[in-house]
């Protein structure tokens, strides 16, 4: 931490630390947690502990639900799931008393986490933290259950999946933490999946910017919505294991000392499908037809090319979240006669490889290395698309390993000192 000067945490220092399900999976991992908080409190550090289920329980609380009933009201599923991490705190804060630490558990709800009323995927619309405040004062250390709160028709609200990362950052930001601490089972985020490339390391810094695009392009840790509300907030985030209670990466504001990496990281998702639908009108209207459509059914839409027309009519291809596939063929399906298209097609086998680097902006070259590099290996690219720092292409899914390794090696991101 002394090499980073403008994100070292003063010795003592108001921490939130966030403990996701793997981290407190049984006894002995929530006695290690509870020795690690002891260990900060002993060096003077302030701590408040943000909790998610343990293990998958989150997943067998659904599976529960789906088991007795097809009619699953939002209402009744938020209370059934909000139960995981209430168990959660009250186990966390018991190992606490016993590791010596002064401690109570909250609910989101007795945090003050205020929500609207969208069950199952509520939004924070104000943290009143007297009651997690006044526990500091008294010396305690505050034990919350994370991704809940209690709506405005006060009912039990669930912030959705992942969503204890939120509850983390949106009290480090309340209470003005020095940083939020997302405890997690990697030390930090990498260069790419070192489970795929066995050079990739450890970033030790990355901006906001970069986090995003790379969560945007698949990256699984930390959740895309924390990172924004961190970023919208100025709230530090640091990234890190809790099996090796190792320093991970942290996650900041760009600062004009850091160093620009051309490409930081390589990132590929293997989760979505591709839509083709082919010998459409080039007429305006079209493409805001088609797509509102798919829309209003909530089908989550990432990656969409047009060609240039020929003959006045063109094809447009996009990338959907696999498990919308389904559904987004059966929306164009029924659009195809209206619009006048041709055919509709798809594509499960794809992956999409995506390069992700602040300097980036500042470097020509960078997408013809990346198409060059593809292009060496065999590679071919079914479809691109690029942001100013982010360049993604798609590819067939079983060359996307491949796809990694030879961008992690051409961009030499093994010697990354970052
Ligand atoms: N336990 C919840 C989930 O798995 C919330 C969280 O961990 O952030 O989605
Ligand atoms: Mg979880």
């Amino acid at each position: 931490m002394s090499s980073l000067p403008s994100v070292s945490v003063s010795p003592v220092a108001l921490l939130v630390q966030k403990f996701g399900g793997t981290s407190v999976a049984d006894p002995t991992r929530i006695r290690d947690v509870a020795d690690h908080v002891a260990r900060c409190r002993r060096r003077g550090d302030e701590v408040v502990l943000v909790i998610s289920a343990m293990g998958k329980e989150t997943d067998e609380l659904l599976r529960l639900a789906h088991e007795v009933s097809e009619i699953r009201p939002g209402r009744e599923m938020d209370m059934l799931i909000t139960a995981g991490e209430r168990k959660a705190v009250a186990l966390v804060s018991m190992a606490l008393h016993a590791a010596g630490v002064d401690s109570e558990s909250y609910t989101g709800s007795q945090a003050g986490f205020l929500t609207d009323t969208n069950h199952t995927n509520a939004k924070i619309l104000e943290v009143n933290a007297d009651r997690i405040r006044e526990a500091l004062d008294a010396g305690r250390v505050p034990v919350v259950a994370g991704s809940q709160g209690m709506s405005t028709d006060r009912d039990v609200t669930f912030l959705g999946r992942g969503g204890s990362d939120t509850t983390a950052v949106a009290l480090a930001k309340v209470l003005g933490a020095d940083a939020c601490e997302l405890y997690t089972d990697v030390s930090g985020v990498f260069t790419t999946d070192p489970r795929v490339v066995d050079t990739a390391r450890k970033i030790h810094r990355i901006s906001f910017d970069e986090m995003l695009e790379m969560t945007a392009a698949g990256c699984p840790k930390p959740a895309m919505r924390s990172v924004e509300f961190a970023h919208r907030h100025r709230v530090p985030l640091h990234v890190r294991s809790a099996f090796t209670w190792e320093v991970g990466t942290w996650v900041t504001e760009e600062d004009p000392d850091m160093e620009e990496a051309v490409i930081r990281a390589v990132v590929a998702d293997l989760s979505e499908a591709k839509v083709t639908v082919t010998g459409v009108p080039d007429r305006p209207g079209i493409a805001a037809n088609l797509f509102r459509r798919l829309a209003d059914a909530d089908v989550n839409v990432d990656m969409i090319v047009q060609n240039a027309s020929e003959g006045g009519v063109t094809d447009i291809s996009f990338t959907v979240p696999r498990l919308e596939l389904d559904q987004a063929l059966q929306i164009c399906e029924d659009k195809r006669a209206e619009i006048g298209a041709e055919h509709v097609t798809s594509g499960q086998r794809i992956a999409k490889v995506s390069v992700v680097g602040a300097g980036m902006k500042s470097n020509p070259g960078v997408a013809a290395t990346v198409f060059e590099t593809l292009a060496n290996h065999e590679v071919n690219i079914e479809m691109i698309s690029t942001s100013a720092i982010r360049i993604s292409c798609v590819i067939a899914h079983d060359q996307a390993d491949r796809a990694v390794q030879v961008l992690h090696d051409v961009f030499e991101l093994e010697k990354t000192e970052f």
